[in-house]
């Protein structure tokens, strides 16, 4: 068993780590700034000159095929790169990738919509949960029906990243008689999206079909197979949740362990005392446990076997693991860790998304007790 990276890996951490110390941290207190006066976090002319920059150095498309222009770094430097990444909470992503989705596209397709995606002059949005159908994913009411050469969309999608920006959607409905159908609609389609004030700083949309009339060529996929485009879309990133939010959980450690050094409490830094110091070892310890449960599940993805079992372990630990670290260092802060003077409160009110989308923590534990309850994961077997 060897966990070390190769010296171009090696590299290629320290150069993401090193981009993002010296071109995107700095970047912080205007994005603290920005935030708190109700602009958006950063300007979007800064993250295209930024991803051009990062493009320079190779940093582009990390997981894209090279057919594409990517760099195709493979599932565990994706992994690593997301955690240099998640060590800021400056909202960057390199540039040139596109929905593993929009791949089993026709070539059509891939021209109209996969490759502006990965050029970044096209951006997309992913719709399926309905207001009443979260977890119940199967349970989407969104129809499609058949009008001569075209299909009609009628319906209502909520809590969609991205869905007041994207200009199409991969939007799932009911293609009577076939079942969830994946679509491709353009917003000039007709397709309407309203913002969803949230606790994060970002807000999701959601959007109103009505009447939407969509040719036939723009179905994704197969008639009938929406629901196996759409595990695809959620389980392919799932190991990419905890990955970012163990970055962020690291920095944060980093900064409760340099604030108690210095915080004088009764005659001593808090340091000191034992209570700040469990508080301290038990972060690293989660830390450290969801770093290799994520590159575990990343590695059975590069080896081309399930991932799903570990994929789910990996979200839910990193998840919580992230909620805990956060909630800790807030209070090793104390009061100072609860103002606005300091990011700890704003990565307190994002991490807690991330035990709720791409499934929640109990879909996780659902999953993960189904599969040992039902044989499809089996317990104690190392490395198969
Ligand atoms: C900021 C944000 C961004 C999002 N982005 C997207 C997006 O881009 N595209 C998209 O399609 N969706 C997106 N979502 C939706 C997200 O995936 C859903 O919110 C999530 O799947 C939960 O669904 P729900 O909100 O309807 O909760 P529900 O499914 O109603 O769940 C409510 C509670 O019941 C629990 N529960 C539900 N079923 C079970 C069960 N069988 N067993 C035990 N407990 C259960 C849940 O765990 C939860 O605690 C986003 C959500 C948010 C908040």
């Amino acid at each position: 068993m060897d966990f070390s990276l190769s010296t171009e890996e090696r590299q290629i951490r320290d150069t993401v780590r090193s981009f993002v110390e010296k071109e995107i941290m700095p970047l912080e207190p205007e994005v603290l700034r920005n935030e708190r006066a109700g602009r958006p976090a950063i300007d979007p002319d800064v993250v295209r000159d930024l991803r051009a920059k990062a493009r320079k150095s190779g940093f582009w498309g990390i997981n894209t095929p090279e057919e594409y222009g990517g760099a195709a770094l493979g599932p565990i430097m994706s992994a690593i790169i997301a955690m240099e990444i998640g060590r800021t909470f400056v909202p960057f992503s390199f540039g040139g990738s596109a929905d593993n989705i929009l791949y089993a596209g026709t070539d059509e397709q891939k021209q109209r919509y996969l490759i502006p995606t990965i050029e970044g002059e096209r951006r997309s949005c992913f719709a399926i949960t309905e207001p009443g159908a979260g977890s119940d994913a199967r349970n989407i009411r969104t129809r499609a029906t058949r009008d001569g050469g075209e299909w009609v969309i009628n319906g209502e999608k909520t809590f969609i990243t991205g869905g007041s920006e994207a200009d199409f959607v991969m939007v799932f409905a009911v293609a009577e008689p076939y079942g969830a159908t994946c679509f491709l609609v353009d917003r000039d389609m007709g397709w309407k999206s309203e913002p969803i004030p949230t606790m994060g700083e970002w807000g999701p949309a959601a959007l109103v079909f009505q009447d939407v009339r969509v040719p036939e060529e723009n179905i994704l996929g197969e008639l009938g197979k929406g629901f196996d485009l759409a595990m695809q879309w959620i389980g392919q990133g799932r190991y990419m949740i905890p990955a970012r939010a163990i970055g962020s959980a690291e920095r944060m450690l980093g900064m409760a362990i340099d604030y108690a050094k210095i915080r004088k409490s009764m005659g001593q830094t808090i340091s000191e005392y034992q209570a700040i110091q469990w508080m301290i070892a038990d972060s690293q310890v989660e830390i450290e446990a969801a770093k290799w449960l994520t590159l575990y599940a990343a590695w059975r993805v590069s080896e081309g076997m399930d991932a799903r079992h570990a994929s789910s372990i990996a979200k839910l630990n990193g998840a919580v693991m992230a909620n805990q670290v956060v909630d800790r260092v807030l209070q090793i802060h104390g009061g100072m860790g609860y103002t606005k003077e300091l990011p700890i409160e704003r990565w307190y009110r994002e991490l807690r998304l991330l035990r709720i989308f791409e499934g929640t923590d109990e879909i996780q534990r659902r999953t993960i007790a189904r599969n040992l309850i039902k044989g499809h994961a089996r317990l104690g077997l190392i490395g198969e």
